[in-house]
């Protein structure tokens, strides 16, 4: 396979929509974006882009002999002085002196530095996201590969599950075990809140200890080359009572409800409605506050965002969590999360652990 043919589809994505818009020159800046476009996954690195064809990938020494295994058909500039003067004598190569740029990803520090350079800079939001948001193939073998990691690793995980065990030592071994399948690192801070810790939707790790009878939340997610995995669980040590069984049930059907409505050309808000909806019906929206999903990819978080305020349209290619929850104070709670593709006519869930309690 020819290095960077990927990277290179991209790009050329990229480039008729900055025509479209009629934007001659992108200074890309996000990591994670400039990861996308060129393969270099070192954390220094700026890229400018133009319509006629040419790409300029910006860094320093330390990444100098990284870059040039990583990239190819793009022109490496390292910095001499400082990155700021580099991209002026870049944006020289490319005979201009207007860069538009992500306003969500660069400080204000640096356009002020860029503009000392004598360029005129245009804030734009980020047209790499919105085609980050529909996943190519390469992405979605990377995707299910960070889901296999981090479901393995919880199948090994449970029969440590018990009473006895702290909310601290199921997190560093579900944290090692996610590591041991091949992981750089887990996708974020691993959550494990047990009893009425489950009341809290973004617990860390405590040194309680497990109870019978208590319910515990699993929120971990695994990597995969840049790629990331997010699922949530919520088991019962032990036998569960009428209420937990309720409740749990409760957020299972608002999330298998989300789940279905998946299909190209929904409204992001309906997604959230339908599981909304389901936890209203039963009295609980209050107890439901949080965003029903959240795209995921090269981060953890990224669009779309599956939420009661969303704008834009659900579209084939995109992945994103579904992960409904019901937080009742002085008890605890629940949360079912899953990661879910969107197909040429309707959707295919990722993730496969048993949702059971
Ligand atoms: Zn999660
Ligand atoms: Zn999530």
């Amino acid at each position: 396979m020819k290095k960077n043919r990927q990277e290179a589809k991209r790009i050329a994505r990229l480039r008729r929509i900055m025509r479209e818009r009629g934007i001659d020159t992108l200074l890309v800046t996000q990591r994670e974006n400039v990861r996308y476009l060129t393969g270099f996954t070192g954390s220094a690195g700026s890229l400018l882009m133009g319509t006629s064809g040419r790409t300029v990938l910006i860094t320093d020494f330390r990444y100098k002999e990284q870059a040039k295994a990583e990239t190819s058909g793009t022109r490496l500039l390292i910095q001499k002085k400082d990155h700021v003067s580099t991209i002026k004598a870049a944006a020289d190569l490319f005979g201009t002196d207007i860069l538009w740029f992500d306003e969500s990803s660069m400080t204000l520090d640096r356009v002020r530095a860029l503009r000392k350079q004598k360029l005129r800079l245009r804030g734009m939001k980020d047209p790499v996201a919105e085609i980050r948001r529909e996943k190519d193939a390469v992405e979605l073998t990377l995707i299910r590969r960070a889901i296999r990691r981090a479901e393995e690793a919880f199948r090994e995980l449970r029969p440590r599950i018990r009473a006895g065990t702290t909310e601290q030592e199921l997190g560093l071994r579900l944290e090692m075990l996610i590591r041991e399948k091949g992981s750089r690192r887990a996708a974020f801070d691993i959550i494990v809140a047990s009893g009425r810790n489950g009341a809290m939707p973004h617990a860390s790790v405590s040194g309680r200890r497990l109870r019978a009878g208590d319910l515990v939340t699993f929120d971990f997610g695994a990597e995969a080359d840049g790629y990331y995995s997010d699922i949530t669980r919520t088991v019962c040590v032990g036998r569960p009572n009428a209420r937990q069984r309720e409740i749990h049930g409760l957020v299972l059907s608002a999330q298998q409800n989300a789940i279905h409505a998946v299909r190209p050309g929904i409204a992001c808000v309906d997604i959230d409605r339908a599981a909304r909806a389901t936890i209203e019906k039963a009295g609980r929206g209050k107890q439901f506050g949080h965003a029903t999903g959240h795209g995921i990819g090269l981060m953890v978080h990224e669009a779309p965002t599956i939420a009661a305020l969303s704008k834009g349209d659900i579209r084939e290619g995109m992945v994103f969590t579904v992960e409904p929850g019901v937080y009742i104070p002085g008890w605890g709670g629940v949360r079912i999360e899953d990661m879910v593709l969107v197909t040429d006519n309707g959707h295919r869930v990722l993730t496969s652990l048993p949702r059971e309690l």
